[in-house]
């Protein structure tokens, strides 16, 4: 009643939306009295089982409370009972103990036990162990007898009271669950509302249009994780598909500089660039929107999607016999049969697991099926850079590449979406910071420069016969020691501010013997 009254208070709004309305008035439907009814029964703290008993309330029941009585009040006695036997047998370290098996005892060390072994009127030998004997008395088992009869009562009661709450929850089974359900549905608006605002989320606009409009999107979980693990700020990105171009409207977010929204965006960019982010974000995007939610972004205008299909990232599924080849095949495959105008597309790197030309053609077959069969709004994020061309031909294609800058050998990711195709995969910079060792890296870099000297197949075969070895080509491109380094430099700047032309013969030879000198004995 307090969030009606609070929601009624907002300015511009009449009061509450219809759903949140809704789960008000179930959270105040008649009960039945159940609540209350529980919490006069039951304890405040419960025990995990209800065969363990202890969980209704002291208070509730007379005759539980009296059996509870009984029981704790024998306890007590047999509690001291100990300092009665220690006086009677003298001996100080007598202790009344319990265990399930022989119930409550009367222990002594080995050296005491002839004292109470002399006592037969009272102390009932009951068990020798290697250091200690146990006794039993007629009172103590009396007042075990009366402890173990109550505890008993006890638990009866209190299970009998137990099976009558049950039943009466039973009752009330569907007040209950409809309870239940309104608190989640609260839950879930209180937990958007709260993202919303911390998060600067904004009120996407859903309309029956084929658009996909987003500007300065963002990743509701990466961007959280990359400023938590103190990598700088999450870089928005937009987003501008429109299955048909005419759907546009003055009012919508400019798209990139020289780009109008098109149904599908080819999407290169290096490994590690944040393609697979950009694609789920988008899709998360949609499912936020739809679901009701604020989205994070600075704008968002989503014509109603009518299924969400995703391949993203390789799995495989060998226990049914299925490749992660396979598994890609499949996803893809029911994507291209079942994908409508109106669906919303994100594929990952479709192809990759098979040889080059293979893949690169079933992904130029799969961005033809979905622009020309399909026509439904589409991510296709892609290494092949071949692809790229596609977007000069199809009309509804358009590339796009996420930014990274070349600094002194080493890429820098900027995870910026930009207009434009990306020209390599930087595929060896992101292997060498993920630690390959430098011999490998070294190595592919040879390889790599030898494939795209290339030509035809015959020829880069041809290219790839005549590489060095492993080993030659290793110990060829091995850095030189850095004692070595600081001499060559200096023989380097030696021979730099020699000019042969001006020198004798004699100078140069003694110039020669210098710069042996420099480089040492070896
Ligand atoms: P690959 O081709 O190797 O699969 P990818 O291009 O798909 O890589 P992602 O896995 O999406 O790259 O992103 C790699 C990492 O880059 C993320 O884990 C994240 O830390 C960071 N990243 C991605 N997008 C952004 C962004 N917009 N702003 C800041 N950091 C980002």
């Amino acid at each position: 009643r307090d969030i009606a009254a609070d929601l009624a208070a907002l300015p511009g709004l009449a009061g509450p939306p219809r759903e949140i309305a809704a789960a008000l008035a179930e959270l105040s439907a008649d009960d039945g009295g159940l609540a209350d009814a529980l919490a006069d029964a039951l304890a405040d703290e419960l025990p995990l089982l209800a065969r363990d008993g202890g969980f209704i309330r002291a208070g509730y029941s007379p005759e539980l409370d009296e059996q509870r009585a009984l029981r704790d009040e024998s306890r007590r006695v047999i509690a001291a009972l100990q300092a009665k036997y220690a006086d009677l047998t003298g001996v100080k370290s007598l202790k009344v103990r319990h265990n399930n098996v022989l119930g409550y005892f009367v222990e002594v060390t080995a050296n005491n036990a002839p004292r109470l072994q002399e006592m037969k009127e009272v102390f009932i030998h009951r068990q020798t162990m290697a250091n200690a004997m146990r006794f039993t008395t007629v009172e103590l088992s009396e007042l075990e007898g009366r402890i173990n009869a109550a505890a008993a009562r006890a638990l009866a009661l209190e299970t009998e009271f137990f099976t009558r709450l049950v039943e009466q929850v039973r009752e009330q089974a569907a007040m209950v669950s409809g309870r239940a359900g309104a608190l989640a549905v609260l839950d879930v608006c209180a937990a958007l509302a709260e993202l919303a605002v911390r998060r600067r989320w904004v009120r996407p606009v859903v309309d029956g249009s084929s658009a996909f409009l987003v500007r300065a999107g963002r990743h509701p979980v990466v961007e959280q994780a990359v400023e938590r693990a103190g990598e700088g700020p999450f870089v928005p990105n937009d987003c501008h598909l429109a299955a048909d171009p005419g759907d546009a409207q003055d009012s919508d977010p400019a798209p990139p500089e020289g780009m109008e929204p098109k149904a599908i965006w080819l999407v290169t960019g290096p490994n590690m660039s944040g393609k697979s982010t950009y694609l789920r974000q988008n899709a998360l995007i949609a499912i936020l929107a739809q679901a009701g939610s604020f989205v994070p972004a600075e704008a968002a205008r989503i014509g109603v999607v009518d299924r969400l299909f995703s391949r993203v990232g390789a799995s495989d599924d060998l226990a049914r016999g299925r490749s992660t080849f396979m598994v890609e095949m499949v996803e893809t495959a029911a994507i291209l049969n079942q994908a409508t105008p109106r669906s919303l597309v994100i594929l990952d790197e479709i192809g990759r697991g098979t040889a080059t030309y293979d893949g690169l053609a079933i992904a130029w077959a799969c961005v033809e099926h979905l622009h020309e069969v399909n026509r439904c709004r589409a991510l296709f994020a892609t290494h092949y850079h071949e692809l790229t061309a596609l977007a000069q031909r199809l009309e509804r294609v358009a590339g796009v590449t996420v930014r990274v800058r070349e600094w002194k050998g080493e890429v820098i990711f900027l995870h910026e979406v930009v207009p434009g195709a990306a020209d390599r995969s930087y595929g060896i910079q992101v292997a060498r910071l993920a630690g390959l060792p430098p011999a490998a890296v070294a190595r592919a870099e040879e390889v790599l420069r030898m494939l795209e000297e290339g030509g035809d197949e015959a020829r880069r075969r041809q290219l790839v016969d005549d590489l060095p070895l492993f080993s030659a080509s290793v110990s060829a491109s091995q850095a030189p020691p850095p004692e070595d380094a600081r001499e060559l430099k200096e023989v380097a700047d030696m021979l730099r501010g020699l000019h042969p032309d001006d020198m004798t013969p004699r100078e140069a030879l003694e110039a020669l013997y210098a710069l042996k000198e420099k480089l040492g004995k070896d």
